[in-house]
């Protein structure tokens, strides 16, 4: 059996009515460069994430960096991160001269440990850029709560968790701005590049619209230097035409997800409740935690050890996963300057050793979430 770790044909094949007709419009209309058909996409995703709001851009990554540049975030400015995260969260804050100030994370939920923040405010810090890693929120109350003792501005990384929601609240609308990617394999993907910005403040979503255009208004006249940062009309389309479908695609991956906890569950392989994986008897696995409302599981991700042995073996049968991700901002080449040595962050680096994404989409059949967890019963019984 083989088992992608995404199947986007089998998503596209699924809407290939809709989307084509989608694209067909906007060729017709030779209208590439923001437009209605951006428009249309910008009002649709942020009523979506419960916003006044949003702002296309042409990345997720776009969308950090213009979100930073708004706020004036420069060189001796810091801003508090995750080092468990993709690049993008503290590339974005390097790029513009600032320090990405690494809090490590919660292993349940692998996003950034509120209670660790405080400790590094400094007269520096301009802001925060909480993580949604996976698809599941991170704990805002007290992460809003730091930020308004301390005047700092909150930057919601929800490039994976498009439509997650606790306490009322969707992933996006909780910080001053929230940050989407329809990066193809998001759970709302477009057919290239492309982000969102999502905000409740109208002085902020006009700087992010005058920003993404070079920073010019009227035409030709800059008030502040900005950057291309648009969202193609054809990616907006094929983003429009997909979100009627996003919540029944949240609701499979949820369904599989539910799905894997059951059949791990009766695998006869030992489950653990959190990290760290004890080392002693039977192979343990930890399966992934909701602890908010709706987690929208961008990824299925497990906790096991010999992991890499586990993808090889998994990989030789033809089931596909990936690591999210192998190694923390810290211990990146391009981060050596911080300073932080290997055990600086140990939430964090564990995880990178031990977390392994499995196919979650929507697509999948129960058959291959069968052969899934029966390929990884296996290799913990026969080491195959
Ligand atoms: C995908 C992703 C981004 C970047 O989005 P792009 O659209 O690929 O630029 C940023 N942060 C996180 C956590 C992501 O998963």
């Amino acid at each position: 059996m083989n088992v992608p770790l995404l199947d986007l044909k089998a998503q596209y094949q699924s809407i290939k009515a809709d989307v084509d007709a989608a694209v067909a419009e906007v060729v017709a209309s030779q209208h590439f460069i923001l437009g209605p058909k951006v428009e249309q996409c910008e009002k649709a995703v942020a009523a979506y994430c419960g916003c006044s709001y949003a702002v296309g851009v042409s990345s997720g990554t776009d969308a950090l960096l213009a979100c930073l540049m708004v706020e004036n975030i420069g060189p001796g400015d810091e801003v508090i991160t995750t080092p468990y995260t993709f690049f993008a969260t503290a590339g974005a804050i390097a790029r513009l001269g600032a320090t990405p100030v690494l809090v490590d994370i919660d292993p349940t939920t692998y996003n950034l440990d509120p209670g660790r923040i405080e400790a590094k405010v400094t007269k520096r810090t301009r802001a925060i850029m909480p993580v949604y890693l996976y698809g599941q929120m991170a704990d805002m109350e007290p992460v809003m709560w730091v930020a308004d003792k301390y005047g700092l501005a909150v930057i919601e990384d929800a490039a994976q968790a498009i439509g997650a929601e606790h306490k009322g609240r969707r992933a996006g609308s909780i910080g001053q701005y929230g940050c989407l990617s329809f990066f193809p394999s998001k759970n709302l993907g477009a057919f290239g590049d492309g982000g969102m910005i999502v905000t409740n403040d109208a002085e902020r979503a006009e700087k992010l619209m005058c920003l993404r255009a070079h920073g010019s208004k009227p035409k030709y006249h800059h008030k502040v230097v900005g950057g291309n940062f648009r969202l193609d009309a054809l990616q907006a389309a094929v983003v429009s035409a997909k979100l009627p479908y996003l919540d029944s695609w949240t609701a499979a991956r949820q369904r599989n997800a539910e799905r894997y906890d059951g059949l791990f569950a009766s695998s006869g392989l030992s489950i653990a409740d959190s990290a760290p994986l004890s080392t002693t008897g039977s192979p343990q696995i930890v399966l992934p935690k909701v602890v908010t409302d709706r987690h929208i599981f961008n990824q299925y991700v497990i906790r096991v050890p010999r992991r890499d042995q586990l993808k090889a073996a998994l990989q030789k049968k033809g089931v596909g996963t990936e690591v999210y991700y192998p190694v923390p901002m810290h211990l990146q080449e391009c981060f050596a300057y911080l300073g932080h040595p290997a055990g600086s962050f140990p939430e964090s680096e564990a995880a990178a050793n031990e977390t392994l994404a499995l196919p979650v989409y929507p697509e999948l059949t129960d058959a291959q979430a069968r052969y899934v967890v029966e390929c990884t019963r296996e290799f913990f019984t026969t080491g195959a």
